[in-house]
């Protein structure tokens, strides 16, 4: 096996589960009883901007709740100890790899706790309600939206994700369906590029078949103990 220095990890609703959060199943399409079509798209917030701001809002209070599990701890430490490159790549919109202590963290939805203005585009951290219309802190415009990659969104920073997975020896998925594209196509650009891959999860995924290895179990156990394994 060849050295390995460079580390991207994507990260799903698998690690931030025990957690007790929810997020958005692609299995049946729905993120807490809420059909994707009402609550995560463009047309829906211009259709029914309460219900897609009370929606968040909620999500909002839900993280702001949450504590980080062993997974996130386990993470956290590997981004502290490991001398070569690192990048994990969260498709979840909550901050538990931050609160942990990880600092090489891309949120490539969003994230619950930021408040984007559509008429002056600044981006604030939030951590109130977004529901009664509060004014933007840059511009006093009410025009903030949640700052959520919605779907038929462009997600954020993925120039610097496929130069991560481009330079990566090694590309670990934990906790993600393998069904919710572009991400479900990390796997393949990572291997394309020669990188070893490797799937933690709680059971098989769709994309199980595409990783070099895959090991199933729930992320708080699975997670630090391969984090060891790799910290020697
Ligand atoms: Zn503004």
């Amino acid at each position: 096996m060849t050295a390995i220095r460079n580390i991207v990890i994507l990260t799903g609703a698998g690690i931030s589960a025990e957690s007790g959060l929810r997020t958005f199943r692609a299995e049946d399409g729905l993120w807490e009883d809420h059909r994707v079509e009402d609550v995560a798209t463009p047309q829906a917030f211009r259709r029914d901007p309460e219900l897609v701001q009370r929606f968040y809002d909620l999500r909002r209070e839900n993280v702001l709740a949450a504590q980080p599990n062993p997974a996130h701890q386990a993470l956290a430490r590997l981004d502290r100890e490991w001398p070569g490159e690192l990048l994990i790549v969260t498709q979840n919109i909550d901050d538990l790899h931050e609160r942990a202590g990880a600092q090489r963290v891309l949120h490539m939805h969003g994230e619950a706790l930021s408040a984007w203005c559509t008429a002056c585009h600044a981006r604030h951290h939030w951590t109130s309600t977004l529901l009664d219309s509060p004014p933007c802190p840059a511009c006093g415009a009410a025009a903030l939206r949640p700052d959520i990659v919605w779907f038929g969104e462009m997600p954020y920073e993925m120039e610097r994700i496929f130069s991560a997975l481009a330079r990566a020896d090694l590309f670990v998925s934990i906790g993600t369906s393998g069904a919710v594209y572009p991400a479900a196509g990390f796997v393949q650009q990572a291997a394309s590029h020669g990188a070893r891959t490797l799937e933690l999860n709680l059971e098989r995924s769709l994309g199980s078949s595409m990783f070099d290895e895959t090991r199933l179990g729930p992320a708080s156990e699975i997670v630090p103990a391969w984090v060891e394994e790799v910290l020697g």
